[in-house]
């Protein structure tokens, strides 16, 4: 038996590793089976060159708990360790890293924690609830078996062993504090979370299997049963595959496997598969999205070589598409570096736009393969895009040959299409292409029919950050302008296209401007006459779009143009003087009546605006019914 002091460069690393990993200790078992799958593969690359003279076999990675001896056991068939091999990688090489490890980490204690494995620290992890570690392992080599013990601190034991199988098993003496890993729920909980998809199979307990009844059974014989390994894992996961050895039911498949409460299919996936100039394998999927971006983050599993690492994906995957559902997997990602690094990282920058690329790329192919189907499902993609497009230049360029703009009607055009669709009726005297659109059905519903009276396209644009998506489209195409609706600058294309003649003189507009401006409230509207024909309504009330545009932009967040500012609710009150109402209150001799006409009209303009509750609209109703007594 040897004895020695574990070459530690910083004194007592224990403690240390305890302090360090405090918050976040359950990926000791993450480590210790990342170990067990490296020494089991590695033993498989060396069958395979014919350097190892064994036969690889089924090797599997199993999990005990020894609730007696409050023992956590995990064995593995692998390549195992020769005593020489123990001494140089678990009493020298480890300690290598801890230097590195420490002295970058110094003042991060709890901050990114899962960086230990990647110092070379990962078997030490093993002490963040063991109190004592053995590692019993025989290696492949014609050597007998060694049994090192080491108590926590900086001395250990190492002696001959008569372990005959090849392998490592490594037994931890848990805790008293950490007893909750010799919880059977715990342990299956962690390796549900951590090797749900790593390469070699994870035997936890047994389960009883029910086999088929033999031909000549009874009815009332029950069926056999056999118990069998119980495997947490599924070693050959989806994404490891060739997408051309998948069915459309194997992504659907793989898709509950990852969220197993999750009911609902996805829209359609994307199979990422690179290996230069980065590695990286992935299956990303459209969800059916709900209006609330922010609910529907952290749900892109990131892994590194089939071990779970993280569901945060932030600085990896473009912020907009962190709302989309998979997995994603590279060796290339650097997990020892914070997260404020990671955006600036070569490789990480050039794999967040791979993936926006190939994203682009399929959203492309859905349109051109089914564009009937692709419309189908705008409605709960079109959040994913329009936000894409937002913030993703190169995504705003490439979404320019699929992003659909609907119409009230349910026509769904590209850009182009509309453009082409419109210019005739809707270029403005100022040589724009003005796009008509309404944010609600119901709430715009008069301005909508005034403007399909017209003859006007109208787009429904509902989602929640379309004000920024026109803004930014008005500043990337020339000659544009999105109006809403039931804002002002809908009368400048009237007025270019109508050019009616006014039935009022001059006096008599003067007369009615006064009659009107003496009623209507002047901090709240602006009033405006305006020759219409004498179909439309009487009184219009419009909002200057860019106000309201700010105001929504405020409200979604950005907009800062103007601080934090509040913007003035300011409303135009357009008149036609082609009207017979209107008319009508030039004429009214009483001046109560003519005041009745003016309110009544007004109310009837801002009722068809939402604008008019509580007080103004009991008065209304009041004054409504005895109006029709
Ligand atoms: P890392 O895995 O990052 O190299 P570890 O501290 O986890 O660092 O392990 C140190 C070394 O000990 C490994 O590189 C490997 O050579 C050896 N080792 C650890 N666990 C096993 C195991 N189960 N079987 C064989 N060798 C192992």
């Amino acid at each position: 038996m040897s004895q020695g002091t574990i070459n530690v460069s910083v004194e007592n690393i224990f403690p240390l590793i305890k302090k360090f990993l405090y918050s976040d200790h359950e990926i000791f078992l993450r480590e210790l089976i990342s170990n067990a799958t490296d020494a089991t593969l590695k033993l498989k690359h060396l069958t395979s060159i014919g350097e190892a003279q064994v036969a690889y076999g089924k090797p599997i990675i199993e999990v005990k708990i020894d609730k007696e001896k409050k023992q956590l056991h995990i064995i593995d068939q692998g390549i195992g360790m020769t005593a020489e091999e123990v001494k140089k990688y678990i009493n020298e090489i480890a300690f290598s890293g801890a230097e590195e490890f420490l002295e970058k980490y110094k003042d991060k204690q709890g901050e990114d924690t899962g960086i230990i494995g990647h110092f070379g620290l990962g078997f030490y992890s093993a002490f963040m609830v063991a109190h004592k570690v053995e590692i019993l392992t025989k290696s492949y080599k014609e050597e007998p078996a060694a049994h090192w013990v080491c108590d926590g601190s900086p001395n250990y034991t190492l002696e001959e062993h008569d372990k005959s199988e090849r392998g490592t098993e490594i037994i931890l003496h848990i805790n008293e504090e950490d007893e909750e890993f010799l919880e059977e729920g715990k342990i299956r909980e962690l390796l549900v979370k951590y090797n749900k998809f790593m390469p070699i199979p994870i035997k936890f307990g047994t389960r009883t299997e029910t086999l088929p009844k033999p031909e000549d059974a009874k009815e009332e014989d029950p069926a056999p049963t056999k118990e069998v390994d119980n495997i947490i894992n599924n070693p050959n996961p989806a994404w490891t595959k060739t997408p051309t050895d998948l069915k459309e039911d194997d992504y659907k498949s793989f898709y509950r496997e990852l969220y197993p409460m999750q009911f609902e299919e996805p829209l359609f996936h994307i199979h990422l598969n690179v290996d230069y100039p980065f590695n990286l394998t992935g299956i990303l999927y459209f969800p059916k999205m709900a209006s609330d971006m922010n609910i529907q983050k952290d749900r892109i599993q990131l892994y590194q070589n089939q071990v779970f690492v993280t569901d945060n994906v932030e600085g990896i995957v473009p912020e907009f598409l962190t709302m989309l559902r998979g997995v994603i997997d590279s060796p290339d990602i650097p997990l020892n570096v914070s997260r404020s690094y990671l955006q600036a990282d070569g490789a990480v920058k050039k794999i967040s736009s791979y993936i926006t690329r190939k994203v682009a790329d399929k959203l492309k192919t859905l349109f051109n393969e089914s564009r009937e189907d692709f419309e189908k499902k705008w409605n709960d993609i079109k959040i994913v895009i329009e936000y894409g497009m937002l913030t993703e230049d190169k995504f705003f360029e490439k979404a320019q040959q699929f992003a659909l703009y609907p119409t009230v009607d349910k026509k769904y055009f590209t850009f182009e299409e509309l453009q082409e669709k419109i210019k005739d009726h809707q270029t403005d005297k100022d040589d724009k292409l003005v796009v008509l659109y309404a944010s609600n059905l119901d709430a715009q519903h008069s301005y909508i029919e005034a403007a399909k009276e017209k003859g006007y396209e109208v787009l429904l644009l509902d989602s929640p950050i379309v004000s920024h998506l026109l803004q930014k489209m008005e500043s990337e195409k020339e000659h544009v302008s999105f109006v809403r609706v039931d804002s002002d600058a809908v009368e400048n294309l009237i007025k270019k296209e109508e050019e009616t003649l006014s039935k009022l003189s001059d006096e008599e507009k003067e007369s009615l401007k006064t009659t009107l401006e003496e009623v209507i409230p002047s901090e709240k509207f602006t009033v405006q006459l305006e020759a219409m024909d004498s179909n439309s309504s009487p009184f219009i009330i419009t909002e200057p779009e860019f106000m309201r545009r700010m105001k929504e932009m405020q409200q979604t967040g950005g907009g800062g143009m103007f601080g934090m500012g509040n913007f003035p609710e300011m409303y135009n009150l357009v008149v036609n003087t082609n009207h017979e109402l209107v008319s009508e209150i030039l004429n009214t001799k009483t001046q109560k009546k003519k005041e009745r006409l003016i309110n009544q009209a007004l109310d009837l303009a801002r009722l068809s605006k939402n604008l008019l509750k509580g007080e103004e609209l009991t008065n209304f109703i009041k004054r409504s019914y005895g109006m029709i007594k």
